[in-house]
């Protein structure tokens, strides 16, 4: 108390914005130049062959899987990417439902329609993450929903006992799609690896990143040796590599082309490495705050977080009682040189014009218009929570550069700021 907040003309509690994203970004260095130096000297750009080959994506492959503690891992394009490869190794598409959150990016409900399918929209909890019970009343209502896509927002594993419990009483296939929260994990495993495929983003705006980038990893050799074939034109190459002597040409299909090239995999190399210096350094700000805010402001509601050693700190977000009491919220820290947002502008992306009106790429409203036994559900009705949640869920970046200090500065930022009326501090 006794400091003037910033929005009534007192000083700024940080002298400059903070830059809070980017966290990969933020630490590629000298170690990224000199393995794409690597790449383009050697002339080998491609993964497959080359003049000098120095063999980046199979080191990131191998690196990834080790450091998820997982079999199999495929160094791809992009998560969207990823999320296509995943749907057709798991034989999914037209006349196939798939279980989507209500609250994510364009992408992962972009995939199930690209790849042929219909998205089905599930509620959210507080964790601001999918519905468990949700899940189970959709599934249990509609046989033809055949797999689920789990998606841990932005650092914090979703209710994963509970999804992975429903989705085995009903025999869905379950996809991670692990694009915003690599690293993160549940009961000490990795996410992406608790369902049956797993996918990574490595774009810009990621945990780690070359730009452009993402992972497909899985534990089951089958559902690898689809993913090859679909992401590299129906072929699998370098059997001996995974010891899968018995492929069979006659399984091949036709594919696309999904290859990661050498100077990605240059770079993601080098990220990886550094993957758990940027975790430890969010961790412990995010740590400190989520635990100083629970103390000291006890009637603040924090997203909720089903396994505490299982973020990776990159941000901490606050349900806030009203849309209004957020916007007021965010004013208040953006006066502070504070970053802090709503996510997709709160919206639910099943009001985003793009699934609200059923529009895909072909013709006759394909996919949509295969004949369904059962209606597809209107997530209008069926999702209240996430139209409640999404526009009063404030999100506050944590940057690898933070030091404890800022993390003081963020706590006493959150708590001057915070409307007081809204939560008796
Ligand atoms: C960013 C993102 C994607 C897409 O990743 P790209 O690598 O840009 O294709 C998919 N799903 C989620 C949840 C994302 O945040």
């Amino acid at each position: 108390m006794g400091r003037t907040l910033a929005k009534l003309g007192g000083k700024p509690l940080f002298e400059h914005p903070v830059e809070g994203q980017y966290p990969g970004a933020l630490v590629m260095g000298t170690e990224e130049a000199a393995a794409v130096s690597d790449v383009a000297l050697s002339r080998s750009p491609f993964r497959y062959y080359g003049l000098n080959m120095q063999h980046k994506v199979q080191s990131f492959e191998n690196e990834l899987a080790k450091y998820l503690d997982v079999r199999y891992a495929l160094g791809v394009t992009s998560c969207t990417a990823a999320l296509f490869v995943a749907l057709k190794a798991l034989k999914l598409g037209y006349g196939d439902k798939v279980a989507v959150p209500a609250f994510t990016f364009l992408a992962t409900a972009g995939a199930v329609v690209s790849a042929g399918a219909v998205p089905v929209f599930i509620d959210i909890d507080e964790s601001i993450g999918m519905d468990p019970i949700d899940l189970d009343k959709k599934l249990s209502a509609d046989d033809e929903i055949k797999a689920v896509i789990i998606v841990p927002l932005l650092g914090y594993p979703c209710d994963m006992d509970a999804l992975l419990a429903v989705a085995r009483k009903y025999g869905v296939r379950v996809i991670e799609d692990v694009a915003q929260s690599c690293g993160a994990s549940y009961s000490g495993r990795k996410l992406g690896t608790l369902g049956d495929i797993g996918v990574f983003s490595f774009q810009m705006n990621k945990l780690i990143t070359a730009g452009e980038g993402g992972a497909v990893v899985t534990n089951d050799p089958n559902l690898f040796i689809r993913a090859v074939r679909f992401h590299d034109q129906g072929i699998f190459r370098e059997q001996e590599r995974y010891g899968l002597h018995s492929v069979d040409e006659a399984d091949a299909f036709a594919g696309l082309n999904f290859r990661m090239s050498e100077f990605t995999g240059a770079v993601m190399g080098e990220q990886l490495a550094k993957l758990p210096e940027i975790i430890r350094r969010m961790r412990s700000v995010h740590d400190l705050i989520y635990h100083e805010l629970k103390e000291r402001a006890p009637k603040l509601q924090l997203r909720k977080l089903f396994d505490q050693e299982g973020t990776i700190g990159c941000y901490i977000a606050l349900i806030t009682p009203t849309p209004e009491i957020a916007q007021e919220f965010i004013a208040g820290l953006q006066a502070e040189n504070i970053s802090s947002y709503l996510l997709y502008e709160g919206m639910p992306l099943f009001r985003r014009d793009i699934f609200r009106l059923r529009r895909s790429a072909e013709k006759d409203n394909f996919p949509y218009n295969y004949p369904f036994r059962n209606p597809i559900e209107n997530p209008e009705m069926s999702c209240p929570r996430a139209i409640d949640l999404c526009p009063r869920t404030v999100f506050i970046p944590i940057s690898p550069h933070f030091t404890q200090e800022d993390g003081e500065l963020l706590i006493e930022g959150i708590l001057s700021v915070y409307p007081s009326e809204a939560a008796n501090i």
